[in-house]
């Protein structure tokens, strides 16, 4: 068994209130309340999961709105 990349909320650094393991990889959900991290996957690097979550706004990203 490999280590989980990122056990616990690569937001808030909680614990996962609660993990499913499945074919896709391992889900963890956030138990803590002011966290707006709901899911992440703890197979994936801190970056990765950061990244999915779509609540973090890397400030090289504004002011490309041009799509
Ligand atoms: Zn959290």
């Amino acid at each position: 068994m490999a280590e989980p990349l990122t056990p616990n909320c690569p937001l808030c650094s909680g614990p996962p209130a609660m993990v499913i393991g499945g074919a896709l990889g391992t889900q963890a959900f956030c138990g803590n309340d002011g966290c707006t991290l709901l899911l992440w996957d703890r197979s994936l690097s801190l970056d990765d999961n950061l990244l999915n979550a779509g609540v973090v706004k890397l400030p090289q990203a504004e002011g490309g709105d041009g799509a």
